[in-house]
């Protein structure tokens, strides 16, 4: 029987949305965009809708999970219940929003500064809007973002993109057919400047020369995505000459 698993996802080499293997989505990103949160910032990734708000360095409730060494990263990813098909008017925590709060709190927990705020903890919320595939990474972009504008020092930016494989070919940035129906996907976070890999996770199959081909596809993603996070930044502070001179 025919259907969506049956979708060629690659004709005449051009991808379902007509992008070329190693071409991204169309990405927008605006920081400050709450009231209030102490850092903010929002990212259009292709169908993607995604909104980020940062709490913190605060007080770490309850008080017995504060570490005297250092500040404890919380987060919290939901979807809304219009977010995509699949949620459809559901709404609240799931195995795979646990799932994701944890895998972005473990990138973030190893490059934000913590042993700076001992006993406090740093709360990133992040409430996806539209699914369109690549959430996890198009989150970790924009919570990095959100918390750089709460003024939480980092190690070094973060910035994330998922490369993988669908109808035989290596593509980047995958959407959501291609990362449902695919052969394989790998989200990956990076720190921007050393490149060490933050995240990394794995769906499907994929041999040891095509992971290292992909790695390669991923920085070069990672490195324009990261482009466009220091405009992002820089539209912000240097919007208006006062602040302009504060930098
Ligand atoms: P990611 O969004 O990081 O790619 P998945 O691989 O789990 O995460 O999901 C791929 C896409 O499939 C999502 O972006 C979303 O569009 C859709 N999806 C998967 N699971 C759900 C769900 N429970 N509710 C809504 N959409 C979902």
């Amino acid at each position: 029987m025919g259907g969506l698993k049956d979708v060629k996802l690659i004709v005449d080499g051009k991808r379902l949305d007509g992008r070329a293997p190693t071409e991204l989505r169309p990405i927008k990103m605006q920081v400050g965009v709450i009231n209030e949160a102490d850092g903010s910032a929002f990212i259009e990734w292709g169908n993607n809708k995604i909104i980020c708000g940062v709490f913190g360095p605060r007080e770490c409730i309850p008080k017995h999970e504060a570490n005297p060494y250092k500040a404890l990263v919380k987060c919290r990813y939901m979807m809304s219940p219009f977010a995509s098909l699949e949620e459809h008017g559901k709404s609240g925590p799931s195995r795979r929003s646990v799932e994701l709060s944890k895998v972005i709190r473990e990138t973030f927990q190893n490059i934000i500064l913590v042993e700076e705020f001992p006993n406090t903890e740093i709360d990133i919320y992040i409430d996806v809007l539209q699914a369109d595939g690549g959430t996890r990474t198009a989150s970790i972009t924009v919570a990095a973002l959100a918390l750089a504008n709460a003024g939480i020092p980092m190690k070094d930016m973060v910035t994330a993109i998922a490369v993988g494989k669908g109808g035989d070919e290596l593509i980047v940035d995958l959407g959501k057919l291609e990362d449902n129906f695919g052969q394989s996907d790998m989200p990956l976070a990076f720190s921007a400047r050393e490149k060490k890999i933050l995240l990394v996770q794995m769906d499907g199959l994929l041999t040891r020369e095509e992971i290292e081909k992909l790695l390669d596809m991923a920085e070069k993603g990672a490195e324009m995505v990261y482009a466009m996070q220091v405009d992002a930044l820089k539209e912000y502070y240097l919007k208006d000459e006062e602040t302009k001179f504060k930098l």
